[in-house]
């Protein structure tokens, strides 16, 4: 791991506790800046945090302890943005919700980093491309439009919540001067990602991996939503979290750009990917998984209101100039998923 040599600098991270969040704190233990881990939940922290680090964390609630929010990023050199709901299942049955965190309460912490002249790096997401519409073409961060349905498909609204954060982070960038870099993460996937879910929960909806993962244990077949023909482009946590931490080193030959995190070799369509599961979980557990998979139109499985992307190539020059280059490919991606969740095999329900 590299190393940082300003020992001074504190860096926020809100949404330490997630996914994308949790691997990042692990790489920020290994340097010298100050880590504030802020949180509403802390669990997936635990695994990651040695006894005795440079992190602090700090469990709160954004939308409740507003006074502590804005006296963190007040302390703080670098604040990472990580808060978000980002599960497709959430913006169909929860559109208010995710536009209220997504947008609202997020621009709030934009603010503050305007007020306290903050270097703000805000997550954003693949989704502002929307469609690719069979342009077959990389989807780059200057000069693809972005493409979405209309509004009876509301899966939409969190594409166009993130989307509209960009356009104020960049406002704010020409009008106040705001330092930041937006970064859109294409399909991240690896040890803690998303919870189990078994027959019995009906809230439990999270990305396919789990769906999948979940099927596997319980030797159910893994749904293909609309017969799994839209495709996806994956790329393994470490290598995103990689990605990151060059792009942090970097900052200052980036700011006030967006970036895309992604690996456009590790392309395949959904139904590929259950094929590759089942083929992978076979040879790790020497079974022999015969439930297959199962075709479920997406309003029986998601709800009314439901769209999907067909498919997301990133260009990734931006993070490929700073030598970045994947380590993982498809089938290591998901066979270290696997073995994770193999060897952590119990049904956490949300
Ligand atoms: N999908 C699927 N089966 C599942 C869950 C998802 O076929 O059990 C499909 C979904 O319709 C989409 C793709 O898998 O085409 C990826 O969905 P995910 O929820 O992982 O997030 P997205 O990449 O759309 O943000």
């Amino acid at each position: 791991m590299r190393e940082n040599n300003n020992t001074s600098e504190t860096i926020a991270v809100f949404g330490a506790g997630g996914f994308i969040g949790s691997h990042m704190i692990e790489a920020l233990t290994a340097t010298n800046y100050k880590v504030l881990a802020i949180d509403v939940d802390l669990k997936k922290l635990a695994e990651v945090l040695p006894d005795s680090t440079n992190v602090t964390t700090i469990e709160l609630d954004i939308t409740k302890d507003r006074e502590k929010v804005e006296e963190l990023i007040k302390d703080s050199d670098i604040v990472v943005d990580l808060i978000a709901y980002a599960n497709p299942s959430i913006y169909i049955t929860d559109p208010i919700g995710t536009v209220t965190l997504d947008l609202f309460e997020n621009l709030w912490i934009t603010e503050l980093c305007v007020k306290y002249k903050k270097f703000l790096f805000q997550y954003s997401t693949c989704e502002v491309y929307g469609l690719d519409n069979g342009r077959n073409q990389p989807f780059n961060e200057e000069e693809s439009l972005l493409v979405v349905g209309p509004i009876n498909e509301h899966r939409w609204i969190y594409s166009c919540a993130k989307q509209m954060l960009e356009r104020i982070v960049h406002a704010y960038g020409i009008k106040e001067g705001l330092d930041y870099i937006v970064i859109r993460p294409f399909n991240f996937v690896g040890p803690r990602i998303d919870y189990l879910i078994d027959d019995k929960d009906e809230e439990g909806n999270p990305r396919v991996f789990s769906h999948f993962m979940s099927a596997l244990l319980l030797n159910k077949p893994l749904p293909l939503v609309d017969g799994g023909i839209n495709l996806r482009s994956y790329t393994h946590i470490e290598d995103a979290t990689d990605a990151f931490m060059r792009i942090l080193e970097n900052r200052q030959q980036f700011n006030r750009e967006i970036i895309n995190i992604g690996t456009p070799e590790n392309e395949t369509s959904i139904r590929g990917l259950a094929e590759l599961m089942i083929e992978l979980y076979n040879e790790e557990t020497g079974a022999n998984f015969s439930a297959g998979t199962v075709d479920i139109p997406s309003e029986e499985f998601y709800g009314e209101g439901y769209a999907d992307c067909d498919r997301r190539i990133p260009d990734n020059s931006k993070i490929a100039s700073l030598g970045w280059k994947e380590k993982y490919n498809l089938e290591e991606i998901f066979r270290d998923a696997i073995r994770y969740y193999i060897k952590n095999n119990e049904f956490v329900t949300q």
